[in-house]
């Protein structure tokens, strides 16, 4: 992917999640991880483009260049040793704002709606065939990466 296209778009996706972490919303993740046990909740983030690619940069910082392997339905960026997400600060969207219950709940839609507009414009930029599951996600912006 061309530098001229992916830094702006890099830029916008992290600006909407430090906009979101600047709002008054009433919600604490506190890393005990339920949410990215898909197996137990059902529910797999769906990631625009940007959020992908921006995943898939915090993956690359880690030191890898393919995403790991999850034989069991959690997330395949939890970390098993530690127990932590693998990109935390780079974690999308969803990840920031959706169901989980010791966090606060759901953000309502509205909220934030301002903020997935955004995320849907950068990904239309780019290209993006709109939200898809966080595995394939990813795993196509790692190739665009590499
Ligand atoms: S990206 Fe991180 S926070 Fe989100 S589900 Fe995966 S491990 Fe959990």
């Amino acid at each position: 992917m061309r530098q001229d296209k992916l830094q702006p778009a890099l830029g916008e996706v992290r600006a909407v999640y430090a906009e979101l972490a600047k709002r008054p919303l009433e919600r604490s993740c506190r890393s005990l991880t339920g949410c990215c046990q898909f197996q137990l909740t059902g529910l797999t983030p769906q990631l625009t483009k940007g959020e992908a690619l921006v995943a898939a940069k915090g993956v690359r910082a880690s030191g890898r260049k393919e995403l790991p392997e999850s034989a069991d339905g959690t997330c395949p960026l939890l970390k098993r040793e530690t127990g932590r997400c693998l990109i935390y600060a780079d974690r999308p969207f969803g990840c920031r704002t959706h169901f989980c219950e010791a966090a606060g709940g759901p953000h309502a839609r509205k909220e934030i709606l301002d903020l997935i507009r955004r995320l849907e414009e950068v990904d239309r930029k780019l290209g993006g065939a709109g939200p898809r599951n966080i595995q394939a996600a990813v795993a196509d912006a790692l190739e665009e990466l590499s």
